[in-house]
């Protein structure tokens, strides 16, 4: 985690075309995961469980593991106005900014699940989701791992949120903004 810190220094100096794929971890088998990504994993499919989604049926759970070890969890919660409702990995996310304000967010799984079955379904995180994890990533100034399952069934480790969003919109835009009024 250290080096991953390390390696993430440079965050906002690398440019914003890391649309290449070198950098993801893709496996075919759920035993082929690192033992970290799959405990992470374990902990979304238990979140998972507890999802409020009357309306899809599609039940998600994210787990996010932070820098002391700690994992917080998150599920999806559908609303009848369905605008109003949260995905899995928002609502994970969030409650670590609650909860463990100063905390470093490593890594999140995220898996899926149909109400009546225990098999995992794919599910790759929403353009939302990531754009709230490249804030996190801009805010500690490191990568957040992404762990998800694609729709071939691979499992998938994503270096970062920024790798998901080529040409994304960051922290770094807004900046940019405000010195061309200031000056
Ligand atoms: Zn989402």
């Amino acid at each position: 985690m250290v080096l991953n810190r390390i390696l993430s220094r440079n965050f906002y100096n690398l440019p914003n075309s890391h649309s290449s794929m070198k950098n993801f971890i893709l496996v075919d088998h759920f035993e082929d995961l690192d033992a970290e990504s799959k405990y992470l994993a374990h902990k979304a499919k238990e979140a998972s469980t507890h999802a409020y989604a009357p309306y899809s049926k599609f039940m998600v759970g994210a787990a996010a593991l932070l820098e002391n070890g700690k994992v917080v969890t998150g599920c999806n919660q559908e609303n009848a106005a369905y605008p109003s409702g949260m995905c899995a990995e928002r609502v994970a996310l969030f409650a670590v900014t609650s909860q463990y304000p100063d905390q470093i967010i490593t890594k999140i799984a995220v898996v899926a699940k149909r109400k009546s079955s225990k098999e995992l379904l794919p599910a790759t995180s929403c353009g939302p989701c990531r754009q709230v994890m490249l804030e996190f990533e801009a805010r500690q100034q490191s990568s957040i791992q992404i762990v998800m399952q694609n729709k071939d069934h691979q499992w998938v480790v994503a270096p970062s949120a920024e790798s998901l969003l080529p040409f994304s919109f960051s922290p770094a835009n807004l900046e940019h903004h405000d010195d061309t009024h200031a000056g």
